[in-house]
């Protein structure tokens, strides 16, 4: 038997992550490797602690990438935040917080569940009748982008109210950060984690976090040991942070993936944060005009939709896969499936990063209008000029 290289086709990524990446990433990630001790190395990662401190909007000491994937950032915060017996109120509009369910379960805190419909988002008020009704709540934990539906939640008014009653926040920006404005020191979060391949256009494998100086209090306090080695972010620290000037061995950073996330998180910076926003809204714009000429709804109301994320309800009588499988072989397009109860019943249409660009969102109105006109599910001709009558808006082009 003879194994060859592996050479993956170029494919348009379009789905819910991980999203198109600028070849600058890839190339920097083949720069030569250096050890994880190395004074250039060490730079290198002050530098990247600058970065995700804008990226962020914050001044947090603790702020840095863990060497693994979005959902290690999410254990992260709960392996270090919940103590056994610890009662933590958690959202769950979507898989993402029934994940921070589980992770409370398994760090032995108790979950109170507040939860809305698919699609909604984070109900404020029933989120103050669970701080009311649980006063001995410690943590509120909830998702800021919920991926699985594209609803948008209010982080502001959430930190706001968990404030008011003494609990730390948890806030899921795996989906948000560097797509909708998120300000980590205006809006008051405690903790949030993110990850490194939906908007930040930068390969899978690492989870930004930052911690605010409560949260760092609450860990340092703790009465037991964080329940994992790996994610104790005491032991983190002595590399990421370092004391006396010296740091600590504690794992092998994975160097060559964080020069990407570094080069990725330059290029946020280059582009500007704003004009990131802005830029996502304009291209979201631009795409809902094409799918609603087409006739096709979106799962969430406007006033809450996440630009990053369209979930774009299937019509009536389409094979959902075959339309998938179509983009994929004759325009090599990803775009992703329903989750859940949405499973077969919506598309979740990415618009994150470097894949949020008009080239991407015409190639996707385009196969989708073809591809469901040969099904016989829309009349051809519509997406396209309504998606370029919103690329022609003058003051739009002007603000992005
Ligand atoms: C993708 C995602 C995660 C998990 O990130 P992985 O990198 O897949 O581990 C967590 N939360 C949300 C909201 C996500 O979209």
């Amino acid at each position: 038997m003879t194994f060859r290289s592996f050479f993956p086709p170029v494919r348009t990524l379009m789905g819910p992550g991980p999203s198109d990446v600028n070849p600058r990433v890839l190339a920097a990630m083949s720069r030569p490797i250096v050890g994880h001790m190395d004074p250039v190395f060490i730079a290198m990662m002050d530098d990247m602690k600058g970065l995700l401190q804008y990226a962020f909007q914050t001044r947090n000491a603790l702020t840095l990438p863990v060497s693994a994937p979005g959902s290690a950032g999410m254990e992260t915060c709960f392996a270090n935040l919940v103590e056994p017996g610890d009662k933590v109120i958690v959202c769950i509009n979507g898989v993402f917080g029934g994940r921070m369910k589980e992770n409370v379960e398994r760090y032995g805190g108790i979950p109170v569940t507040v939860e809305d419909d698919w699609g909604q988002p984070v109900s404020l008020q029933k989120v103050e009748d669970a701080l009311k009704d649980n006063p001995d709540a410690r943590i509120l934990a909830f998702v800021h982008a919920e991926t699985s539906t594209g609803a948008c939640s209010d982080v502001k008014a959430l930190c706001e109210l968990a404030r008011r009653h003494d609990c730390l926040s948890i806030v899921d920006a795996v989906t948000s950060l560097g797509g909708i404005p998120l300000q980590v020191d205006d809006w008051g979060v405690d903790a949030i984690y993110s990850g490194s391949q939906k908007c930040l256009s930068c390969t899978p494998g690492l989870a930004p976090v930052s911690f605010s100086e409560r949260a760092v209090a609450r860990i340092r306090g703790r009465k037991t040991p964080v329940q994992s080695w790996f994610l104790d972010l005491n032991l983190v620290m002595g590399y990421w942070v370092g004391s006396d000037g010296k740091r600590a061995y504690h794992h092998t950073a994975p160097v060559n993936a964080l020069y990407a996330l570094h080069e990725a998180l330059v290029i946020l910076h280059e582009e500007g944060l704003e004009a990131s926003w802005a830029r996502h809204r304009r291209h979201h714009d631009a795409l809902r005009a094409g799918i609603e000429a087409m006739g096709m709804s979106f799962l969430v109301d406007e006033a809450h939709r996440l630009p990053q994320l369209n979930a774009v309800m299937v019509p009536q009588g389409v094979d959902e896969v075959a339309v998938r499988k179509a983009l994929l072989e004759r325009y090599s397009l990803e775009i992703g499936a329903g989750l859940g109860p949405y499973a077969g019943r919506i598309w979740r249409i990415g618009l994150m990063g470097h894949a949020a660009n008009e080239r991407n969102v015409l190639l996707c109105l385009g196969g989708l209008e073809t591809v469901l006109a040969e099904m016989g599910a829309v009349t051809p001709g519509e997406a396209l000029p309504a998606a370029r009558a919103v690329y022609s808006e003058p003051a739009r082009a002007k603000a992005a």
